[in-house]
């Protein structure tokens, strides 16, 4: 077992018959694509990239990534930490046609000759596992839930039950 660095190019052949474990951490400021889709840059995460050879004789990756990001909350537009976690099962191949004959405990990488950019392999996972939206715990939150936006110029919601006919009908006048 050995264990080394992220690199950008490896060969998958020679880590996962030599049951590498690459482990570490990074910061997001150096995972480009990542950091582009956070509202900042900093924070670190962490990684544990185990290879190995399953059992059908496939080359594979076993990772755990965590780390705490900003993102935007999408209530407030205020910057947020959020946690990322993900675990993955990855089989190598070199295309799409085998990437859908792999078992399906195994998630496919499609690699060209058996290079593998462990860097981008750790980046494309934490992209999996962030969220569309994030929004403040409700405490957090500076706009509260169930205030209107100003934007939307909205009425406060009447506390009288009318009928749900009434309020479509509201609805669909020009704006007086
Ligand atoms: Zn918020």
């Amino acid at each position: 077992m050995s264990t080394g660095p992220l690199t950008r190019q490896a060969d998958i052949r020679k880590l996962a018959s030599s049951g590498a474990v690459i482990e570490g951490s990074v910061k997001v400021s150096e995972l480009g694509r990542l950091a582009q889709a956070l509202a900042e840059d900093s924070g670190t995460v962490s990684y544990c990239l185990r290879f190995g050879v399953t059992e059908e004789g496939i080359p594979s990756i076993a990772g755990q990534v965590e780390g705490s990001v900003v993102v935007l909350c999408q209530r407030c537009l205020e910057p947020m930490e959020l946690d990322l976690r993900s675990e993955f099962l990855l089989g190598a191949v070199d295309s799409d046609e085998r990437a859908r004959q792999l078992p399906g405990r195994l998630e496919p990488l499609v690699l060209q000759e058996d290079i593998v950019d462990t860097a981008a392999v750790l980046e494309e996972e934490l992209l999996l596992c962030l969220p569309f939206v994030s929004y403040h715990s409700q405490d957090e939150c500076k706009q509260k839930v169930g205030h209107q936006s100003i934007e939307e110029g909205a009425e406060p919601v009447s506390e009288e039950r009318n009928n749900p006919f009434d309020v479509l009908a509201a609805l669909k006048k020009p704006e007086s």
